[in-house]
């Protein structure tokens, strides 16, 4: 199935081949490497896209529920971040001033009524977002390490990229590029789920924050356990560590993040992709007493940060990026919004679970709100190793090409389809469809 499929779609798809070839002539693979995990041997090259639709340079359209890997969770080109985008560069121009503008106090106050975090600092990226959380951790704790979930990901930031060794320790995760020093100087990287490995790290007292995502998203979903997050709260107070909440992916849990949905409780949440409407940003927010004893290591001159609200880099918080964050909050990714892609997240993953059924497939299904995703394990996996141990790249690829053949896309590297607020049910039920077709044609 997988090699008709692929020829189908190279044959579909020639001047998506032929860009391909063109861009890894130039650049030799290196700077375009995910590209090179996309199955069929090619990605499809974007020409135009709107809401949940993409149209490639061949002219074919497709559903989209990769959704730029949540980027687009917006859709894409929402009017409303178009407008707001459009009249900042040109009518208001200054982009790059370096001078804030009322929507970063905008953005600001919405973050806080959604998380419920009152202090917000703007970043590029989640990746940026999440460097700055673990060294404001340090600053304020005055310890040096960080705890992470294995196969949890928090962008490419070094600390982070550590997985469970044998006989507890901490190693590097397969494929990171040059760490700078053995990972086990900076983390301890425990399974998800198990918070008797939590605790043994703590004890060590060197660690400064724990960072994890509400569900491990990265690796399929794989959920928290009944009182998982309660029993983190409690060992990150206990132990005096900074309790960081990664949001960039779970945001899809509802109009306030699973921090909402579920009621966390972080001192620091880190969030970025979707907030922008697809304009590159990120930011975090700091509890009150975090931000506060942030200011008091400054003001007594022990750190060289000159002000909570601005940290970040040149660019962090430009004023394009906090237009196109009040847009796309206020009139996009709003609650009624929200209510509507998290009723279609769970029609889909319904409709998933009965062609699994149905089929008798060895496949479980994991939802986050708006966001659902298949697995190739039965029951669900319940850490990020059981979940790597159950990835099957052929199957991935073939669902992938098969469905991208029928109209559908979803993420190259998991089976990952998400809801945006112009989804509709009859999206849903047309991949639902899709799908039930190539999985019966598979088994
Ligand atoms: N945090 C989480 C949970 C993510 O899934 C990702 C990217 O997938 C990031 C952070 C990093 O985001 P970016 O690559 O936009 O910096």
């Amino acid at each position: 199935l997988l090699a008709r499929e692929t020829a189908a779609y190279a044959d579909a798809h020639p001047l998506c081949r032929a860009g391909y070839d063109a861009a890894t002539n130039l650049f030799g693979h290196v700077p375009m490497t995910w590209m090179n995990m996309w199955a069929g041997g090619f990605p499809l090259q974007l020409d135009r896209a709107s809401g949940n639709r993409v149209t490639c340079l061949d002219g074919v359209e497709l559903l989209d529920f990769a959704l730029g890997d949540t980027g687009a969770m917006a859709g894409h080109a929402p009017p409303a971040t178009v407008r707001a985008v459009a009249r900042r560069m040109g009518e208001l121009g200054g982009v790059t001033a370096m001078l804030p503008t009322p929507d970063a106090q905008w953005v600001g106050a919405e973050l806080e009524r959604r998380f419920g975090l009152p202090r917000w600092s703007f970043t590029l990226s989640a990746t940026d977002a999440n460097r700055w959380a673990v060294r404001l951790a340090r600053l304020v704790t005055g310890r040096p390490k960080v705890l992470v979930f294995g196969h949890c990901y928090h962008g490419t930031v070094d600390e982070t990229f550590a997985v469970p060794g044998p006989g507890g320790t901490t190693v590097t995760r397969p494929g990171n590029v040059a760490p700078p020093v053995p990972v086990s100087e900076t983390t301890y990287a425990v399974p998800w789920n198990d918070l008797s490995a939590v605790e043994a790290a703590l004890t060590h007292g060197d660690v400064a924050a724990i960072l994890t995502e509400p569900a491990l998203t990265n690796i399929g979903i794989v959920l928290p356990d009944e009182g998982f997050h309660k029993g983190l709260r409690e060992l990150a107070s206990r132990f005096g560590v900074l309790l960081m909440i990664d949001e960039t992916h779970t945001f899809s849990a509802g109009w306030g993040g699973a921090t909402r949905a579920w009621g966390l409780e972080p001192d620091i949440l880190v969030i970025g992709k979707s907030i922008g409407g697809g304009i590159p940003c990120g930011a975090y927010g700091l509890r009150s007493s975090v931000a506060d004893a942030v200011l008091a290591r400054t003001q007594s001159g022990e750190a060289d940060i000159v002000d909570v609200g601005g940290v970040g880099g040149t660019l962090a918080g430009n004023a394009l990026s906090t237009a196109a964050m009040r847009a796309t909050l206020g009139e996009v990714l709003t609650e009624e919004a929200f209510t509507r892609m998290v009723a279609l997240g769970t029609r889909y993953a319904e409709g998933v679970q009965a062609v699994i059924d149905d089929l008798d497939l060895p496949w479980s299904v994991g939802q986050v709100g708006a966001r659902a995703e298949y697995r190739f394990t039965r029951p669900a996996p319940h850490t990020g190793e059981d979940s790597a141990a159950a990835a099957d790249e052929d199957l991935d690829a073939c669902l992938h090409v098969a469905l991208a053949n029928r109209g559908v896309l979803m993420t190259p590297f998991h089976n990952m389809a998400l809801m945006c607020p112009t989804t509709t049910a009859d999206d849903v039920d047309r991949h639902l469809a899709v799908l039930r077709e190539v999985a019966a044609a598979l088994v």
